[in-house]
This record gives structure tokens, sequence and C-alpha cells, in this order.
């Protein structure tokens, strides 16, 4: 499996982009920083995307990804939860900012299809098995497992204090999850629901007292104020845990 990271933070400045991954040049997790790290053909590549939640970091880049396909005469197919579709059916892509693409150009074809995914239900999407997963965040939000050939990827997209209630239903051998803030911001962590290097520990430890291992971590989403503290603090997390973690930057292409 390709992961090539699009956008590694959530706000968005000349050098930073907010979360976008994709897939094997075909498959979109989240869509903030989406267009601006693609060529006009890499996005027509683009067959699917699986959006973790509504927040606007995540779902904005559907807009633009609209404009650049509308005259592809194809339809790019769109899972989410319940909460996620709705928003983006009813507040995003309702035709006000934009054109109604999700019966535009032609009903028959149009630019997106959205679908609704239930949680702990396995579900297709490009030869892809697929599984929705409930994490802690602000607004209802889910992970996602991505499973191709031995690699078993878990996207947990924004999560908070919690995640390792996940653990029981996953079994992932790559981990890409976010911190956003530093060790220092506990109180912000909790209420906006992110991780801090130690409650990305703790979830960690958590995976291997119930898995027996800890699988290969990939981290993102930073907040650029926090990101040299985050850098600091999740080197001595390495350091504790005997393993390798992975930042995330933009551009960055994994084979995992
Ligand atoms: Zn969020
Ligand atoms: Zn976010």
């Amino acid at each position: 499996m390709e992961l090539r990271i699009l956008g590694a933070h959530n706000a968005e400045s000349k050098t930073t982009r907010l979360e976008s991954h994709l897939i094997d040049k075909v498959l979109v997790l989240d869509a903030g920083g989406l267009t601006r790290s693609l060529s006009f053909e890499e996005q027509a590549g683009i067959r699917a995307v699986i959006l973790s939640h509504r927040h606007f970091d995540h779902v904005r880049d559907l807009l633009p990804l609209g404009i650049s396909l509308l005259n592809s005469g194809k339809t790019v197919d769109v899972y989410a939860i319940e909460d996620t579709v709705k928003f983006v059916s009813e507040k995003l892509l309702d035709g006000t900012l934009y054109p109604n693409f999700l019966e535009f150009p032609s009903p028959e074809t149009p630019v997106f299809r959205m679908h609704t995914v239930e949680f702990f239900k396995e579900f297709d999407v490009l030869g892809y098995k697929a599984m929705a997963v409930p994490v802690y965040h602000a607004v209802p939000a889910a992970g996602f497992q991505i499973i191709s050939g031995d690699t078993r990827l878990f996207y947990t997209g924004d999560t908070g204090k919690g995640l390792s209630e996940a653990w029981p239903h996953v079994n992932p051998n790559v981990l890409l999850t976010e911190v956003t803030f530093g060790n220092g911001d506990p109180d912000r962590a909790a209420v906006a629901g992110h991780l801090t290097p130690n409650l990305l520990e703790e979830s960690l430890n958590d995976f291997k007292d119930l898995k027996g291992y800890i699988p290969k971590i990939i981290v993102a989403h930073m907040n650029p104020a926090w990101e040299a503290t985050v850098r600091r603090e999740l080197a001595e997390v390495e350091q504790r845990l005997g393993l390798d973690i992975q930042i995330s930057e933009a551009d960055m292409v994994l084979d995992i």
C-alpha cells in the first residue's frame, strides 16, 4: 500500500496543509489539503473518498475537487458515517456555495455519490476492506480500518482520550493517528477531543497490553504552534516505548 501524505496539520499556511492522505493514488482519506497537493491529472485518478468527520479541515476540499472533476464524466464515491454524510449533503454540497455536486452535472452521473456506513460493519471500497469504528472527538467521528493484502491500516482521524476503546475492534499493523497539542495543554486537548504525546503513549500501552505488539505509528494533524514541542515529546515517547514514531509531512510517500 502506498500512503501519500497530502496534509499533516490542523491549521493552514504557506508551509502547512490541512489533513488529507492518498492511498495507492485512488483512495482519499479526508479532504483537507487535497486539491492543492495534487495535479489535475492526479485529482482525476481519485476514485473514492473516506471522510472521518464533518470538521472543515477534513471535508473542505470536496468543493474544489468537485470543480476539477466536473467535466470528467466520472462519479467519485464518498463514504462516511451518518452525521458526516448529513452535514456534507445538507450544508457543504447543497448547491449554496457551488453547484450541487450530488446531482450535478446530471443526477445519473453526479460528481460525488454519498454512502453512509455503519460502525463495525465491513464494507468494500475499490477492493479494500474498510470498516468505521467510533472515536472520541468534539463531534461524531470515525476511525477507519483499511485492509489491502497484508497491510491493515487504522486511520483514526481526529481523536482524543478514549481511543483505546477502538482497540478491541481493529487489528492494525499501521496506525495513522493524530497528535495535535503538546503535553502542556491537556485541558484544550480534552475539550477539543485531541491527543497529546502523553495520551498517545497511554493508548499505545493499552494497545500493547491487549494485543501484545505495537503497530507502526504515523502521526499527523499537528497544531503548528505546538509542533516543536510535540516533536520533542514524541521523541521521549519513542525512547520510553523503544519504538520509532513517524511524524508525517506533506508530500511524504510511504510504502506501508
Ligand atoms: Zn475535528
Ligand atoms: Zn481536524
